[in-house]
């Protein structure tokens, strides 16, 4: 499961949290340090898995 790092534009903290699901705004991400719902996504820094290296194909024009 993708976590992502939010920030409050309330206290100014940071805090990443692990999404289960989609962020929807009837639902937002409460900051834990002031329960503000003004939360916004950061993008994310979150050091993913590289996966493995996948045969791709190359289409050169001949001629
Ligand atoms: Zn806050």
């Amino acid at each position: 499961m993708p976590i992502y790092e939010f920030r409050c534009a309330k206290c100014k903290t940071t805090f990443d949290k692990l999404v289960r699901e989609e962020i929807k705004p009837q639902n937002p991400v409460i900051c834990p340090n002031c329960g503000s719902k003004r939360t916004r996504r950061l993008v994310s820094r979150v050091s993913s898995y590289r996966s493995g290296s996948s045969g791709g194909g190359d289409c050169a024009p001949s001629g």
